[in-house]
């Protein structure tokens, strides 16, 4: 049996890193070297100087582009200097197409920084491919996708988009931050470059702020490896050994974490004080069947809509369990106010168009016992009243 043909769970704990060749060391070695020493001036060595290429970071870039199934991996500072440096392979005079809802910096790096450089962009809701189609312009170079999306989940066809970009030469971006290689792998479905946050899920323990891509094709790899160099943004190695490490147990995470999102979903839908719940797992959830086509789960983010900005404010004050804070995929649960978070930027009519009301929180499902998070919730819950639930009227 080949490295290639191992399940993602084996794959996670057994690269070809797995011990160190001078040690036998089963911890990959930190390498805080900066610059290295050169016996041949007219044949340097395979490294040089750490901006170009690091051994602890090289690990991490080649495990992620293992997990994905692609050719080459880079690591870099943060899942947003991932995002933009994968973004420098556009020219001026260039068109991106953006899905709706996504990542908040993305949105802002997209309408403040490239449109500075003459990139122009369209957001459009990628849940709907006749609607994609018709804003393909003829100078269009990228699609770039988040599926599912936040923090309303909404699912995006990858391989309907992937089809639709080919026949208009254009690349494919996917932000896989919510599913991860273990749950979704983009470039297995014809995407082009698969980024992360990999300060969630990949690392997952809150504790380090890290960005990956991968392609699967060697040129675009020439060309991003040469755009990570001359950036700059790149992962230190103490952060990359953090990442290294969260990976291993990146299976486990997940398959806990979904298990009781789906039961915390469960319950949120019965609860009468809760309108909607999103979350692709829901059998009734409108991507549910695309999801189960392209990943092997829903994932361990979900998002529900109270009545309004009070209902949220009893339920942040009266929940014990969640971390309330900014952020996603970590080992506790964290439950999030995408209306003041994520989203606050964002003018209040345009949040309001999106679907992100006052209503709306957002948790990320962590390792507590599912029963106690859902203790945890109804006893919160309980203390609003009741409401008309709307059934996905909004999506
Ligand atoms: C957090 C996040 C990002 C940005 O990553 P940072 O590591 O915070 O820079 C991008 N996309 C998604 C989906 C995220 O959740």
């Amino acid at each position: 049996m080949s490295n290639t043909e191992w399940s993602i769970q084996t794959k996670l704990l057994h690269n070809s890193h797995k011990t160190d060749k001078e040690t036998g060391g089963v911890s990959v070695p930190v390498h805080l070297s900066s610059t290295f020493h050169q016996s041949d001036f007219d044949a340097f060595g395979k490294y040089d100087y750490a901006r170009s290429g690091n051994p602890t970071r090289e690990v991490l870039e080649n495990a992620i582009a293992d997990l994905e199934g692609g050719v080459r991996g880079f690591a870099f500072s943060s899942g947003m200097s991932a995002i933009s440096t994968a973004f420098l392979l556009l020219s001026k005079g260039d068109h991106v197409l953006v899905t709706e809802d996504v990542y908040g910096g993305t949105y802002r790096m997209v309408t403040e920084v490239l449109s500075r450089f003459g990139i122009e962009y369209t957001f459009v809701d990628m849940s709907d491919l006749h609607h994609v189609a018709s804003e393909i312009r003829p100078n269009t170079k990228v699609i770039y996708l988040e599926t599912p999306s936040n923090p309303l989940l909404k699912i995006t066809d990858i391989e309907g988009i992937v089809k639709l970009a080919k026949a208009n030469e254009c690349l494919t971006f996917l932000d896989n931050t919510f599913l991860t290689p273990a749950l979704q792998q983009p470039l297995g479905l014809g995407v082009d470059v698969v980024l992360h946050s990999a300060t969630k899920f990949l690392a997952g323990h809150s504790d380090v702020v890290a960005g990956l891509a991968v392609v699967k094709d060697e040129e675009l790899g020439n060309q991003l490896y040469k755009l990570q160099n001359s950036f700059g943004a790149i992962l230190g190695a103490q952060d990359s050994w953090l990442v290294l490490r969260g990976l291993k147990t990146l299976h486990v995470r997940l398959k806990q974490s979904t298990e009781s999102a789906l039961k915390l979903a469960a319950f949120l839908s019965k609860h009468p004080a809760v309108e909607e719940v999103y979350y692709p797992g829901l059998s009734y959830h409108p991507g549910c069947s695309v999801q189960r086509y392209q990943a092997s789960g829903p994932g361990a983010v979900l998002s529900f809509r109270l009545a309004d900005e009070d209902a949220v404010r009893k339920v942040v004050q009266n929940v014990q369990l969640p971390v309330f804070a900014v952020s996603l995929g970590a080992v506790e649960t964290i439950l999030s106010y995408p209306a003041k978070m994520s989203h606050a930027a964002m003018p209040r009519e345009e949040r309001y168009r999106r679907g992100i009301t006052d209503g709306l929180l957002r948790v990320s499902v962590g390792l507590e016992k599912a029963e106690d998070l859902i203790e945890d919730f109804r006893t919160a819950l309980d203390l609003l009243p009741k409401v008309k639930p709307l059934q996905y009227a909004r999506l």
